[in-house]
């Protein structure tokens, strides 16, 4: 792309107008970043009450990929992004063949593929997790003696927080789980020993210049990312360069365009496996929007739009609480509104809500971010915060 996408009006009086497939709450937040500079945008999801939807200036209420609600995104739009990694390639290749599209349907092709997405971190020499691909009836014989046990089968696309994933112990095992994942193409990965597990989010522009926010520290539970920890200190300066190394040539090895989030499993003899890249913003990297100077939802802005990519600047530690479904029941599943008032009575919360209509177990809600002085006033805040929600300590 050759020409900066301005934003506010043109010469001829047209309202600059951005697009992003799919409407959830990383539409949402891209659409106020962009919105907050002066742009229009449009969304286009199927669902009429979608996050991203129900707060932009146009909402193309078609399915992903419906002919004619491609072709009013383009219409519209002076460039397309997209905010989960599920957006069917087709219609970002149909996209890109008229207007920018970052990311890329080629580079979002990869990440949408555990397979592929293996293949690619093994060629940047960034280390995996010991794995097999498991895609026909032959591959289960030959994982005999290839140490793979105890092990997670992994479905290779539509995976998420968790979901399409089965731990097995056994070759037999292994048979009965591929059964039940309906023997899609899947990815049997060794079991590690973690000791912690780390992200790290770059924006990489249309000239390849490339930006990136300090490593995130991130706690899973059942799955689903739970908390996150970003301040120096949280893990040791060889996993802190090692990778941002590693995340910046998984990005330039793709030519890639956007913010891209990588993440990392930190194993218990200090070295780093790779684990899963997303070729978005990402849930780990929402404490930048009250942490740092410029957010990951900014950036993807910048990025899309040719405008500066600036190093981003953390000016406060951070902890991130996902504010998940859960926190509208009571122990005896009543629901119950979360004690935002509390919440917000303490010093340096920030409570972002993504306008869901319904809660629901391991949906994610919202998220809230504590920022403060610093990490011993921060950590107290968010331990307090998560005792008045209803989230387990940390
Ligand atoms: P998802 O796409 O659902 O996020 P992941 O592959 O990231 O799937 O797995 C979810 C979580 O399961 C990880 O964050 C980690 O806690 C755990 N996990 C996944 N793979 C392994 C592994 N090979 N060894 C140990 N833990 C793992
Ligand atoms: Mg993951």
């Amino acid at each position: 792309m050759s020409q900066i996408i301005l934003p506010g009006t043109t010469a001829t009086g047209q309202q600059t107008t951005l697009g992003v497939m799919g409407g959830g709450q990383l539409g949402r937040m891209f659409v106020q970043a962009a919105q907050a500079m002066g742009y229009f945008t449009a969304v286009l999801d199927p669902d009429p009450a979608s996050p991203a939807g129900l707060v932009s200036h146009f909402h193309v209420q078609t399915d992903y990929l419906d002919e004619q609600g491609l072709a009013q995104l383009m219409q519209r739009c002076a460039a397309i992004t997209t905010e989960f990694e599920n957006v069917p390639a087709p219609a970002l290749y149909t996209l890109g063949a008229h207007c920018p599209v970052a990311p890329g349907a080629s580079a979002v092709a990869v990440a949408q593929d555990r397979i592929k997405e293996k293949a690619h971190f093994e060629r940047c020499g960034v280390p995996v997790a010991p794995y097999a691909v498991i895609a026909a009836t032959e591959h289960l014989a030959a994982i005999v003696g290839a140490d793979l046990f105890p092990g997670i089968l992994k479905t290779a696309r539509l995976g998420y927080d968790g979901k399409g994933q089965i731990r097995v112990n056994t070759c037999a095992e292994l048979a009965a789980a591929w059964d039940a994942l309906r023997q899609v193409p899947c990815v049997l990965e060794k079991m590690l020993p973690l000791a912690a597990e780390c992200s790290v989010i770059v924006a990489r522009g249309w000239n390849g210049d490339m930006v990136h926010f300090f490593p995130q520290l991130n706690l899973h539970r059942d799955g689903i990312l739970a908390v996150t920890q970003v301040f120096e200190g949280n893990m040791t300066s060889a996993t802190v360069e090692r990778s941002v190394a590693a995340a910046k040539s998984i990005a330039d090895d793709l030519q890639y365009v956007g913010v891209l989030c990588v993440e990392f499993f930190v194993l218990q003899d200090g070295s780093l496996v790779v684990n899963e890249m997303a070729p978005r913003p990402h849930n780990s990297g929402h404490y930048t929007l009250d942490a740092c100077d410029v957010s990951q939802f900014d950036l993807q802005v910048r990025t899309l739009t040719g405008l500066p990519l600036v190093p981003p600047r953390q000016h406060s530690p951070a902890i991130m609480l996902n504010l998940l479904g859960d926190l509208w029941f009571d122990a005896d599943g009543r629901p119950i509104t979360p004690a935002w008032s509390e919440v917000l009575g303490l010093p340096g919360t920030h409570l972002h809500l993504y306008g869901k209509l319904q809660a629901r177990k391991g949906r994610k809600m919202g998220h809230l971010n504590i920022t403060g002085a610093d990490v011993e006033a921060v950590r107290a805040t968010a331990q307090r915060a998560a005792g008045l929600l209803g989230i387990p300590a940390f």
